[in-house]
């Protein structure tokens, strides 16, 4: 990665912006929105024609039912679960769509007491507070947790999310190199040294934040030296852990599980419930005193409505099924053979493949942003449906699809794509160990 980004990256900037500007409409046209039917690990999708002008695109009345290799459906309760689906139907009759009001208005319900003390209760916490939506948990959370006088020290590949809610919360910002413990290690000297660079004053709060899995590169996050250095100077510790709770971990639960660690190792746990969960919302996980500003404090909670009650419960019945059933375990167990196969077997066909062997994300790069559309219209002739991810989201020669792993997908559905892949990866030369050299 690092050679093709010291290798072309120069020489991309360099290019005039004619060709930059080709480059970017044809990777664009990769991001036009297909209509997609219920998450699974295979999915429907409308057929689209070229107009005439051949720039747009028409539906047609065809389906094309697709392996879906793009959903955060981990462990397959987007759509395979009829305990789920019965016990949420319930929900619905009984409690209605939307709850109409605020979670510190009148949107509280039984289930969502219930669900924020399970939550707590598996991640090893004194309380926790249940959001509407993920990315409001991180952007309404984080301004109500620091503020004018913290320090807020990112991890520089964290998600949108944080980005805005550090930034919302008026702290100072400084950014560590990815998941690299060593530069962490020396902001936090440097800020316990010599205080706010502006006014030479201790800062009142320092505040880590990392995920437990990144979801573009794939990686884990190394928890036990992040943990280390934290300590050693006394900051706090943020983890949003949307991509590992639920599918890392031998319970599921989440990155700390995942280490074997003690759940007092980070001090405040966010997740979301739109992946491994298969329903909506997010949550903020941590001692009581903590948990009850966020609580009163954060715009989320005050100002936006709950979460619906039967997205609630399809928590409530995915947590039920991962933490008290055999069924639950084998899901996160075929989750995390299915990842270790996928990557492994990529890696032997000659694909240069990021992040770690256990993370159910796996990035492969396609290198050029060019390539981006042929690869995902040559996989889609082939009936598999992927996201390509592009600049600025990632460096320029880093374009990769990100495939993501299911507990739903079989070994035959993951063999037919590897399949197709590896041809597909010899015509367009993606086989970075093959073609050496030759990535652009
Ligand atoms: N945090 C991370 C790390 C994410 O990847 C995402 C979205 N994928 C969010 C927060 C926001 O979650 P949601 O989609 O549930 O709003």
């Amino acid at each position: 990665r690092h050679e093709a980004d010291s290798r072309f990256g120069p020489l991309l900037r360099n290019l005039d912006s004619f060709y930059l500007k080709g480059a970017f409409m044809r990777a664009k046209e990769c991001f036009d929105r297909p209509l997609c039917s219920r998450p699974g690990a295979w999915i429907d999708i409308i057929e689209r024609e070229a107009e005439a002008n051949n720039q747009s695109f028409k539906l047609t009345a065809g389906r094309r039912r697709c392996l879906n290799m793009g959903s955060y459906n981990y462990l397959g309760f987007a759509d395979n679960s009829p305990v789920c689906t019965e016990q949420v139907m319930q929900a619905l009759n009984r409690y209605g769509v939307a709850q109409c009001s605020p979670s510190t208005e009148l949107g509280t319900t039984d289930l969502h007491r219930q669900l924020e003390a399970e939550i707590s209760d598996l991640l090893g916490k004194d309380d926790c507070v249940v959001f509407g939506q993920g990315f409001a948990t991180n952007s309404t959370a984080l301004p109500a947790m620091t503020g004018p006088g913290s320090l807020v020290v990112s991890d520089s590949l964290n998600h949108a999310s944080i980005v805005t809610g550090a930034r919302l919360s008026g702290a100072e910002i400084r950014v560590f190199r990815h998941n690299d413990p060593d530069h962490l290690d020396g902001i936090l000297r440097d800020a316990v040294v010599n205080g706010n660079r502006a006014t030479g004053e201790p800062y009142t709060k320092v505040l880590v934040l990392v995920e437990g899995v990144y979801s573009m590169e794939g990686e884990i996050c190394d928890l036990p030296s992040i943990v280390a250095v934290k300590n050693k100077y006394k900051a706090l510790l943020f983890v949003d852990e949307a991509h590992s709770i639920g599918a890392l971990g031998k319970s599921g639960g989440g990155v700390v599980d995942y280490y074997g660690m003690d759940s007092s190792s980070a001090d405040i746990l966010m997740g979301t419930f739109t992946k491994a969960f298969g329903s909506v919302g997010g949550y903020v996980c941590a001692d009581r005193d903590t948990c009850a500003y966020v609580r009163e404090h954060s715009l989320a909670t005050r100002h936006s409505t709950a979460l619906p009650t039967p997205c609630v419960q399809q928590i409530l019945s995915v947590l039920s099924i991962i933490r008290h059933t055999e069924q639950g375990r084998d899901r996160i167990t075929a989750l995390h053979d299915n990842a270790v196969y996928f990557r492994t077997r990529l890696q032997e066909m000659g694909f240069k493949v990021y992040g770690h062997k256990d993370s159910p994300v796996v990035p492969v790069l396609v290198y050029h942003p060019a390539k981006m559309k042929a690869v995902s219209n040559m996989l889609m002739d082939r009936n598999i449906a992927v996201v390509v991810v592009g600049f600025p989201a990632v460096p320029i020669v880093s374009s990769r699809i990100r495939f993501c792993i299911s507990a739903a997908h079989t070994r035959e559905d993951l063999d037919y794509l590897l399949g197709h892949f590896s041809e597909i990866g010899d015509c367009l030369r993606l086989k970075y160990n093959k073609h050496q050299g030759l990535i652009a």
